[in-house]
């Protein structure tokens, strides 16, 4: 099977053509993707944890766990799953009924390869950018479409 690539262009318009960091403009073929939070402290490689970044700026980036790494996953990872680029692998699930649970999510947590996606009432967990299980009521949502009763 062929191994689903990362979409730079998608990274490269979400942040504004510019680096993470510095905010220096930059152009497609100059930019380097940065794990937000680094690889060596549990990040990975799906979009909410790859940012825009310049060459001098990846060069010197510190390797620790940035103060704002909450705020920045839940941000990317709600806007990843309304654009469309984090889809589900599970079976009678659309990857469009993941738009109906974004204002459900309230925290968000990578473990090595695996992310763990909280909210109120489930677990949602995802692996290469792709929900790979979902437990608790979101189950019965996400493939009967039902709406989740506040
Ligand atoms: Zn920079």
């Amino acid at each position: 099977m062929k191994r689903r690539s990362i979409d730079k262009r998608y990274i490269f318009f979400r942040d504004m053509q510019k680096c993470y960091y510095c905010h220096k403009n930059l152009k497609l073929k100059q930019i380097t993707l940065d794990h937000y939070l680094p690889k060596s402290m549990g990040g990975t490689d799906d979009y909410f944890n790859l940012v825009t970044c310049c060459k001098r700026c990846n060069k010197y980036k510190a390797r620790t766990i940035p103060v704002d790494v909450e705020e920045v996953h839940m941000k990317f990872l709600i806007q990843a799953i309304v654009d469309g680029k984090i889809t589900t692998s599970i079976k009678n699930v659309k990857s469009i009924s993941l738009i109906h649970l974004i204002n459900r999510i309230t925290f968000v947590e990578s473990k090595g390869s695996i992310s763990e996606i909280r909210g109120e009432d489930f677990p949602l967990y995802i692996e290469k950018n792709r929900v790979i299980r979902a437990d608790g009521k979101v189950m019965d949502y996400l493939v009967g479409g039902n709406q989740i009763e506040d």
